[in-house]
């Protein structure tokens, strides 16, 4: 059997990381087995259309790399790929009614007010109000009067009041409920729109999916689900649904983390191929422990059964780690490209931006990191004078004060400022001091920079500032040490 697997969004959004993670698995499992990838839009509740949320889901989609095969701009033959689409077809009114003459289902004519005075009950921390069955007592004649008289009505599971129902998850294993526990969840809604509840069940079969990975918010459904599955003498597919993905304080990812959707992130500077195999470990880890994964070797190597069914932690810091990875193992050319405009928010003399920019693709993580890290060769900032007091290369500002004002002669008279004319220069003053690179590099660097931490050395960095700059920021250092004094 081919394997098939879908992406179905609600259009009601950004696409959050959690939606992504889903579409992701689904996409691997796929690829993995040579199968297909579809997309299906799920856009019954109408209440909850978002404009523009179907453009995010290409958008997104296409950004991470995660291709379909077949979706509503790719017809595989089993369309059509968007739910209102197949509601005028009317393919769900047809199961709906199917299940009605088996038995599994029952129009059900009661009002707001008499739902509202039905008991509610607290399940999950949900409101769910349990409906009583009312109208599965009603005769076929009354059900025919009341149709013909244009009465509203929904169409409603009927589950059985005894017995039990089990189904298999691929992570949390068997799970059985008590069927009195199951609501006669609703199929068609007043308006004629299938519940997702129905639809996802009907499209599913009739789309030939095999594997399902969703949130494990639906776990709860799934066993009215599965019922939906026998009533119809279907097989029900493979269910994989995903632990929870929490924030560092192990509350789940909110929008007001600012870090909850793709776009979110993609906005912030991380790039998409690291948030896609950062995403593929928030539940999955392969044999090693290997964490850095092209989406090819994520194909390779992703296998559902080693996801883990305990909640995910979404550590920024370890996104931000990875990112910079992805960053150092750029083409340089592509990453200048990018780099280019972090650059120039801060440098605006003429500096050698390329060769700045190759100081930095080691030291970033992302690429907002660049202009603080950068504005020093623009201007140099007030800085502290103790900063020239380092116990690890024995330095103190007396000792600084007596390098600077030693190396500013040589410095003076030195007219070729490439880095390595620079260093041998330096160098040569090191030798015969008889001390170490550090005792002399340091200040000069704090002098040159006004930093603790610099993408380069002293020297480089005095290439890019030019004789002039270089001399005055040095002379600045000897008078700020002399004041200190
Ligand atoms: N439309 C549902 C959602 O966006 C899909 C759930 C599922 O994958 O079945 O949450």
């Amino acid at each position: 059997m081919k394997i098939r697997t879908r992406y179905a969004p609600s259009p009601t959004g950004k696409m959050h990381v959690g939606n992504l993670r889903s579409a992701l698995y689904e996409f691997l499992i796929a690829r993995h087995a040579g199968g297909d990838f579809m997309l299906r839009i799920e856009d019954t509740d109408q209440e909850r259309f978002v404009e523009g949320a179907t453009e995010i889901i290409y958008r997104t989609l296409q950004t991470a790399g995660l291709i379909h095969d077949e979706g509503p701009d790719k017809d595989g033959g089993f369309g059509p790929y968007v739910q209102s689409e197949r509601m005028q077809t009317g393919i769900y009114m047809k199961y709906a009614k199917e299940l009605v003459d088996k038995g599994e289902a029952y129009y059900c004519f009661c009002d707001k007010e008499r739902l509202a005075s039905l008991k509610t009950e607290i399940m999950e921390g949900k409101e769910i109000t349990v409906y009583d069955k009312h109208c599965l007592s009603l005769t076929r004649e009354e059900v025919e009067k009341n149709l013909a008289e244009g009465k509203p009505y929904v169409i409603r599971q009927n589950n059985p009041r005894e017995g039990e129902t089990t189904f298999h998850d691929e992570l949390y294993g068997d799970i059985t409920v008590k069927n009195e526990e199951l609501d006669d969840m609703i199929l068609i809604k007043s308006d004629g729109y299938p519940t997702y509840n129905f639809a996802n069940v009907i499209d599913d079969h009739t789309m030939h999916i095999t594997h399902v990975v969703r949130g494990n918010e639906y776990l709860s459904s799934s066993p009215k689900y599965t019922r939906l599955y026998e009533a119809f003498g279907w097989e029900v597919p493979t269910y994989v649904h995903l632990p929870l993905i929490t924030d560092e304080n192990h509350k789940k990812l909110s929008k007001r983390s600012g870090h909850s959707s793709f776009e979110d992130l993609t906005e912030q500077g991380f790039l998409p191929e690291a948030v896609v195999n950062y995403i593929a470990l928030l539940g999955w880890s392969p044999e090693d422990n290997r964490e850095i994964f092209s989406l090819d070797e994520l194909i390779r190597d992703f296998d559902y059964h080693r996801i883990s069914k305990s909640p995910a932690v979404f550590d920024m810091v370890k996104l931000r780690w990875m990112n910079g990875e992805y960053v150092k193992a750029m083409d340089f050319d592509i990453f200048y490209a990018q780099a280019e405009p972090y650059l120039k928010q801060t440098l605006t003399k003429g500096q050698d931006l390329k060769k700045i920019a190759q100081m930095v693709k080691t030291r970033i993580e992302v690429f907002p990191d660049i202009p603080s890290l950068v504005d020093f060769f623009e201007e140099l900032p007030e800085y502290d004078a103790a900063m020239y007091a380092h116990k690890k290369m024995k330095t103190t500002t007396e000792s600084a004060l007596g390098v600077l004002k030693d190396v500013l002669p040589i410095l003076t008279e030195q007219e070729d400022y490439s880095n390595d004319a620079l260093y041998q220069a330096l160098l040569k003053y090191v030798e015969e001091k008889g001390v170490k690179n550090g005792y002399v590099m340091w200040p000069i660097r704090t002098a040159v920079s006004g930093k603790q931490m610099t993408p380069a050395g002293a020297t480089e960095i005095m290439e890019i500032l030019g004789k002039e700059e270089s001399l005055a920021r040095i002379q600045k250092g000897i008078t700020l040490l002399e004041q200190t004094q």
